[in-house]
């Protein structure tokens, strides 16, 4: 927990969002400002800030939010099409700093 950290609040459940996934590992949320009819964010609960900061032993959970990705593309029913997307620094437009995978999709 990064008492900074409005991801880390989010995962705790001490700040608000639209929570469609929890498990030991990781949470999906919607994103507060949605770019595409479909657009959640998948994180670690663990405070990673970014994937630069990843140790080897977070490969694992990696694949984890990817598999969450998947089961919320399906739940929310975009599967037929969507987009994962990690931004990584400044320089990519990354603004929150607690690794986020964005899901983009379209309901059919
Ligand atoms: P980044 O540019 O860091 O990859 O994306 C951060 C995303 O988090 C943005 O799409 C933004 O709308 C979303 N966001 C920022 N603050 C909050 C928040 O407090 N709650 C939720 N649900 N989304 C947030
Ligand atoms: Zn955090």
């Amino acid at each position: 927990m990064n008492e900074d950290c409005k991801f880390c609040k989010i995962v705790q459940g001490k700040s608000e969002a639209e929570i469609v996934y929890q498990d030991d590992a990781a949470t999906a949320f919607w994103d507060i400002h949605p770019k595409a009819p479909v657009h959640i964010l998948i994180v670690p609960n663990r405070h990673i800030a970014s994937v630069n900061d990843m140790q080897p032993d977070d490969e694992t959970l990696m694949g984890h939010l990817i598999w969450v990705a998947k089961e919320v593309a399906r739940q929310q029913n975009t599967q037929k099409g969507y987009r994962l997307m990690v931004n990584t620094g400044p320089a990519s437009g990354q603004v929150v700093f607690h690794l986020h995978i964005h899901l983009l999709g379209r309901r059919p």
